[in-house]
């Protein structure tokens, strides 16, 4: 479709067909901060959807969260009560693989000491999972939602590395490493 065009677009809209009569679709992850007037008038100008009718318009998603930085330790337990484990975006971690990352931090730790007495599961902060669990329990006042990203991590021992492919293969084969023998005891 883009080749037979032969320009590039500025945007796609993906629409998904919400209820048996493919009378309703859904605009797939529509964020925008655009007016619901101003969205009637631009959508309505794309082919097919002239006509119509708009029964949800676009928002920008918020997350609801739970200040971490204070209630949660790095296995997402929640401090105060040892027995109560959070994961998933309401600790602050975004994404979907963020998210199952923390739901296995935890899930881990919570069935460590459920047969053992001692959770055995930091994941090095040399990781992007330990990175992350150490992120959201970190004091931090203006504390918000973080994504996997090597930014998190920490710097490289030695001189800096320019190069950023150079780098992240670096951090990459550090948190390799580091976390073999966490690997070894899960699987
Ligand atoms: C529009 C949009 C686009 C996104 N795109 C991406 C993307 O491209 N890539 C990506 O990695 N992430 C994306 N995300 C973020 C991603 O969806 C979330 O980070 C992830 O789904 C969080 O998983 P979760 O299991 O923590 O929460 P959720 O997936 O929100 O699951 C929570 C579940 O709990 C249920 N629930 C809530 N309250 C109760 C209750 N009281 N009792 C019982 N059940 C309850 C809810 O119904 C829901 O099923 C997107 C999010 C949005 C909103």
């Amino acid at each position: 479709m883009i080749q037979e065009l032969g320009k590039r677009p500025y945007a796609i809209v993906q629409l998904r067909q919400d209820d048996k009569q493919a009378s309703l679709y859904n605009m797939v992850g529509f964020q925008t901060n655009l007016k619901f007037k101003e969205q009637k008038r631009i959508f309505s100008k794309i082919p097919g959807l002239e006509q119509a009718e708009f029964v949800k318009y676009g928002v920008m998603h918020r997350n609801t969260y739970i200040n971490s930085s204070k209630l949660l330790d790095n296995t997402y337990n929640l401090k105060n009560t040892p027995n109560l484990y959070f994961a998933g975006q309401i600790t602050g971690v975004e994404g979907y693989v963020e998210s199952i990352s923390s739901g296995m931090v935890a899930a881990l730790n919570a069935s460590d000491v459920f047969w053992d007495g001692v959770k055995k599961h930091q994941f090095s902060e040399h990781t992007v999972i330990g990175a992350l669990a150490k992120y959201i329990s970190t004091p931090n006042e203006k504390f918000q939602p973080m994504n996997a990203n090597f930014g998190i991590l920490p710097e490289l021992e030695g001189k800096k590395i320019k190069d950023k492919k150079m780098r992240y293969e670096k951090l990459a084969k550090r948190s390799l490493g580091q976390n073999i023998a966490n690997m070894r005891e899960i699987c």
